[in-house]
């Protein structure tokens, strides 16, 4: 493609997975003009194959384009590749219980220049691959570290952009959140009094004990999930009182004292919902050991499920059948 804003796409065809080919001074692996998706295709009882909200990924990967100066594709291109990924070879696309197959449509600079700019010559591709069911069965409160050290993302930066070089940023501080035994790292806005972002790859929600949920607000720096909107579109449904704003540390850990926040959980495309159990703040710890998942958690979580699986009524059209 050009990068005049809609790009002039061209040469769609299904190749067998391999190593491509790139120049040594391909945009990409100098500058980091990268941006991609993350999805999942999901097998229903009748065989016919499904993504969740494919419309939501295809406007966000725009969204990052337009920040990373990379040219758009149009939403009925994104689907198609999608469609004519899957149709290859259906038996790729799991049918057990909770398996899926994940998605990852990408896009890089493939343009050989030095300068720095954008380039003008990008390639769009996605890769498939089955994935088993995140929790192999089981669901456990996953141990949360705080980053101190480390931001994920700065005001005018990249953060809600799904761009590589994000997670490269990030990658230092979530080794330091294992090094402490922990899963996942939490990012706070550091300048504006410790605000909670998010994770290193989920966005965060809190429920209160009059039942209302809190999740950041977007403010710029983290990412809009997919899955995010959908749990408080979910919880809306339930009469619940679903709330996009600040919420910092310290009401994190005085909520948990208080007993007031009665469950925490992260969302995101490949957990789908996973609670979270005990935060790591230095040597401070937040929360119980050991901990049940919540109800509210994990009730939104199999309706999720459900609805992705085809087993619960679509009733907002998430859908888009692919095969
Ligand atoms: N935040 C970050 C940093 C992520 O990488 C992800 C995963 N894409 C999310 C949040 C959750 O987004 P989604 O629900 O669209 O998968």
């Amino acid at each position: 493609a050009d990068t005049s804003n809609v790009g002039n796409w061209h040469d769609a065809r299904v190749e067998p997975y391999g190593p491509i080919a790139l120049d040594p001074a391909a945009g990409v692996l100098h500058y980091g003009q990268e941006i991609f998706e993350g999805m999942k295709a999901y097998r229903h009882d009748d065989g016919s194959i499904w993504t969740f909200r494919a419309d939501a990924n295809a406007a966000r990967l725009n969204r990052s384009a337009i920040r990373l100066a990379l040219p758009q594709l149009p939403e009925e291109l994104f689907l198609e590749s999608l469609r004519q990924l899957v149709s290859v070879d259906q038996d790729w696309v799991p049918t057990r219980d909770g398996d899926s197959l994940y998605l990852r449509p990408f896009m890089i600079a493939t343009e050989a220049f030095l300068g720095v700019r954008p380039a003008r010559e990008v390639s769009f591709r996605v890769i498939a691959s089955p994935a088993g069911n995140y929790f192999g069965g089981e669901v456990k409160p996953v141990d949360i570290w705080v980053s101190r050290t480390y931001a994920r993302a700065g005001r005018g930066g990249t953060g809600a952009a799904k761009a590589g070089g994000n997670y490269a940023s990030s990658l230092v501080a979530q080794m330091e959140a294992e090094a402490h035994g922990c899963k996942q790292v939490l990012f706070l806005d550091q300048f504006n009094h410790n605000a909670v972002e998010e994770l290193g790859g989920m966005n965060v929600f809190f429920v209160f004990r009059d039942g209302s949920m809190v999740t950041p607000a977007l403010s710029g720096t983290i990412l809009e999930g997919i899955t995010r909107a959908s749990v408080i579109q979910l919880g809306r449904d339930r009469g619940l009182h679903v709330t996009e704003r600040t919420i910092t540390l310290d009401e994190w850990r005085d909520g948990i004292a208080s007993g007031e926040i009665t469950e925490v959980f992260a969302c995101g495309t490949a957990a789908v919902i996973t609670p979270i159990g005990q935060l790591r703040d230095g040597d401070e710890l937040i929360g119980a050991a050991g901990a049940p998942a919540g109800e509210v958690t994990m009730s939104i979580r199999s309706q999720l499920l459900g609805i992705q699986a085809g087993l619960l009524e679509d009733t907002h059209g998430w859908l888009t059948r692919l095969v």
